[in-house]
């Protein structure tokens, strides 16, 4: 992980030297052949059956491909129902009193050791994100890199936050003080983008404030989730303390609906964050219970390039935004403003970097895009391509080929090429598409504050990109713009755990940043005794 530790420094040009990655790559590559399968795991047991009336019934399992190349087989999954679900809510509650009365500072070592069998599992965990999710080698490298980031910090977070006593002392002397307490059980739901990263961190962080999990990470992702959570429990996670929930469909509602839960943390599609908080709300009406409510979800983030940037940088920045991760990432750049004065110019380069892009299989490390996650991803994508091809007012400025060194076939596969549509407002494009395709935007200076309005009133407020070398101008739209991430003069793609602290407003989510300082904290209640001395 070392020798891939570096950030390209451009996206184009592979940074892989092969003399340094072949060892690694084949470590990896004898594990892309292997039978994955997933399950359930309550109380520390697969789950295959569940019971109805004294009854015992198989649950359903599929085989899952490759996004890549669906000649090939991922593994095997077993997806629970809502039964299974249940039960897994009934053992994480019963299991709050043995890990809330873990001290601190040995939850914190097991988290540390999380991280330490994350990377030396490195080989298996790169295999099932390329297998399983498709993802590059520098993508499969970023999401491990991030899993241990999040448990490193929020190892820290948790003996840090045991240490924090408020303390208070009135006029005539009585003393109080505030101390951090577990809440109870949290239901982790997480989507497949980042299958490894974003499930851990949301499990670790629950887990480092003394609360016990359900985990439900996304359909597409079980295999990465199950191996990850087989890491969690062989380094000491007890199996009261994590339940793993392998599921689709009602079973994620099944959870959120569960009684005695102490909170959601969910990372996914604005639609499903409403869709859990309906839920959320329709049950507090009835059991009077409000639970805890952390959504990370979706954007429409905009790059405002005016015209002193420059221009080589501000391309390999969109590019690298836009269609890194084949555009997967809530963060990615989905509409590049440009100044009219050098938009003509900036379109150019625009094109002539994506020709040099290398779209096709992500087991070769010189891949820079790879598939998007499944035919529906595909089919919508392709569907707002067609739609805005028809458009009137929009035009196709690029689209890049596969690259022709790829064996997939794009019939047996999920490939997406990579987009770039020229647009006349931002109306037209509708809401997130989250895969590759960047819309430009070209805008009048005078127009500015019109443009930063526009980009608000698309709800969203996740990432914002700003090129210009004018310090006045970049601060009058940080201070105009309703963002939870702004990135000045380079990508918009950065989320380093306690570096960048992620995480929207408005329709993007309501959280407190994940790898921030106030994540872990908000996972906890504050608790407040006044002693009568
Ligand atoms: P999604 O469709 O909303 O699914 C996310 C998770 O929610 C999955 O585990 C899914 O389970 C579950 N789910 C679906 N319906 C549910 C319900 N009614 N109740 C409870 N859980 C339910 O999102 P996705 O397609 O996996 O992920 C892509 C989206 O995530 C994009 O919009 C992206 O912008 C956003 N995202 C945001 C961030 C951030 O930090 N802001 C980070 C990454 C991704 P199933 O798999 O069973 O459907």
């Amino acid at each position: 992980l070392e020798i891939y530790g570096e950030r390209r420094a451009s996206f184009g040009p592979n940074i892989f030297v092969e003399s340094q990655w072949l060892p690694f790559k084949s470590a990896i590559d004898s594990h892309l052949h292997k039978t994955w399968s997933a399950t359930s795991i309550i109380n520390g047991k697969a789950v295959d059956t569940y019971e109805v009336d004294g009854q015992t019934n198989q649950l359903d399992t599929q085989t899952v491909l490759a996004p890549w190349n669906h000649e090939v087989s991922a593994g095997k999954v077993t997806y629970a129902n809502a039964e299974v679900a249940r039960q897994a809510i009934d053992v994480a509650v019963a299991g709050q009193d043995v890990w809330k009365n873990v001290p601190a500072a040995k939850r914190a070592e097991i988290l540390r050791k999380i991280a330490d069998l994350y990377e030396e599992n490195y080989a298996e965990l790169m295999a099932l994100c390329q297998v399983e999710a498709g993802k590059t080698m520098q993508d499969g490298i970023d999401e491990i890199k991030e899993a241990v980031d999040f448990c490193r910090f929020y190892a820290d977070e948790a003996e840090r936050l045991d240490d924090v006593v408020h303390e208070f002392t009135d006029l005539a002397g009585k003393q109080s003080r505030q101390v951090y307490k577990a809440r109870g059980t949290f239901v982790c739901i997480s989507p497949w983008n980042f299958p490894l990263a974003i499930y851990t961190g949301q499990i670790v962080a629950a887990l480092a404030a003394g609360n016990t999990v359900v985990a439900k990470p996304a359909e597409q992702t079980s295999l990465v989730a199950h191996f990850g959570a087989q890491l969690m429990y062989q380094a000491g996670i007890p199996a009261e303390a994590l339940q793993l929930v392998i599921g689709a469909g009602d079973v994620g509602g099944a959870l959120t609906a569960a009684d005695n839960i102490a909170g959601v943390i969910f990372t996914g599609s604005t639609q499903t964050a409403q869709r859990i908080n309906q839920s959320l709300n329709d049950h507090a009406q009835t059991s009077g219970e409000l639970p805890v409510f952390i959504a990370e979800t979706g954007g429409q983030n905009a790059m405002i390039v005016d015209s002193t940037a420059l221009p080589e940088q501000v391309v390999r920045d969109a590019v690298l935004s836009a269609f890194g991760s084949a555009g997967q990432r809530c963060s990615a750049c989905r509409i590049l403003c440009v100044q009219e004065e050098m938009a003509d110019d900036l379109i150019e380069l625009l094109q002539g970097n994506m020709a040099e892009l290398s779209v096709g299989n992500p087991l070769y490390a010189a891949t820079d895009v790879g598939p998007v996650i499944d035919a529906d991803a595909k089919h919508g994508l392709e569907a707002h391509i067609e739609r805005m091809s028809a458009e009137p007012t929009a035009t196709i400025l690029a689209q890049t080929p596969m690259s022709s060194s790829s064996v997939v076939s794009q019939e047996k596969s999920t490939f997406v090429l990579p987009t770039a549509i020229e647009v006349k407002s931002i109306d037209v494009i509708g809401g997130e598409h989250f895969g590759p395709i960047l819309h430009v935007l070209r805008y009048q200076a005078r127009d500015l504050n019109k443009l930063i309005d526009a980009i608000n009133n698309t709800g969203f407020g996740l990432t914002l990109g700003i090129h210009s070398r004018i310090e006045n101008t970049v601060e009058h739209i940080e201070r105009r713009a309703f963002v939870g991430n702004t990135y000045i003069n380079r990508n918009q793609i950065g989320a380093v755990v306690n570096v960048q602290p992620f995480g929207g407003c408005g329709l993007s989510g309501t959280g407190p940043k994940a790898g921030g300082p106030h994540y872990v904290a908000r996972l906890m209640q504050l608790s407040s005794e006044t002693v009568n001395a």
